[in-house]
């Protein structure tokens, strides 16, 4: 069991620090050849539009392909922007694999980077988020769950098994939210675990 990090820019190296610490094997994506066999794929922030020219010729093609194969994902911060099916001010998805519309450095208070404590659902209180010039929730689809809000804004959200986050887990010590990702959504086991 392998769980992949997307690696073409931004907040790579810390999340697979954090899959790491969990006993998790990972391997760091660079082309389509790299996303064979994965179990699971964290798409991390950093920022979108250098993510996705980065990308070359079909790795997107290939990431929409596995989403709809059901292998989970989890998108942070540009990675969630990278995930949602809309996106103001552009007019195709970048793959497009949750039924949620996405802001990108939104006005307000997420505008700034500040760090917080969030309750998730599922997941547990006073879990520490670092929002980074985080994109905002702007429009959720059917089927769509809000799983945290921060001031009344939904900041996290689950469909089926593709995960997103307005904000960085990676940049903190708490592993709560890589956990879920990868046994509650992904239903996957920790090789050594029994059961
Ligand atoms: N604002 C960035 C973007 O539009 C995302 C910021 C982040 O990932 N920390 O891609």
């Amino acid at each position: 069991m392998t769980v992949g990090v997307l690696g073409l820019q931004g907040a790579v190296r810390e999340h697979v620090k954090s899959l790491g610490r969990l006993g998790i094997a990972v391997r760091v994506v660079k082309s389509s050849a790299d996303l064979d066999g994965l179990s699971a794929l964290i798409l991390p922030g950093g920022e979108s539009t250098a993510i996705s020219l980065l990308g070359e010729n079909g790795v997107f093609e290939r990431l929409r392909r596995l989403a709809s194969d059901g292998v989970p994902m989890f998108g942070t911060c540009a990675g969630m922007i990278l995930l949602a099916r809309d996106v103001e001010g552009r007019e195709a998805a970048h793959i497009g694999a949750i039924d949620i519309g996405v802001a990108r450095n939104a006005s307000g208070r997420q505008v700034h980077s500040f760090e917080t404590t969030l309750s998730i659902d599922g997941v547990g209180e006073d879990v520490p988020a670092v929002f980074i010039r985080a994109p905002y929730i702007t429009r959720i689809g059917d089927g769509v769950r809000i799983l945290a809000r921060h001031d009344g804004v939904p900041v996290m959200a689950l469909a089926g098994r593709i995960l997103v986050a307005s904000f960085h887990p990676e940049l903190t010590d708490d592993l709560r939210v890589h956990r879920y990702f990868v046994e509650t959504v992904s239903g996957l086991r920790r090789e050594g675990d029994r059961g």
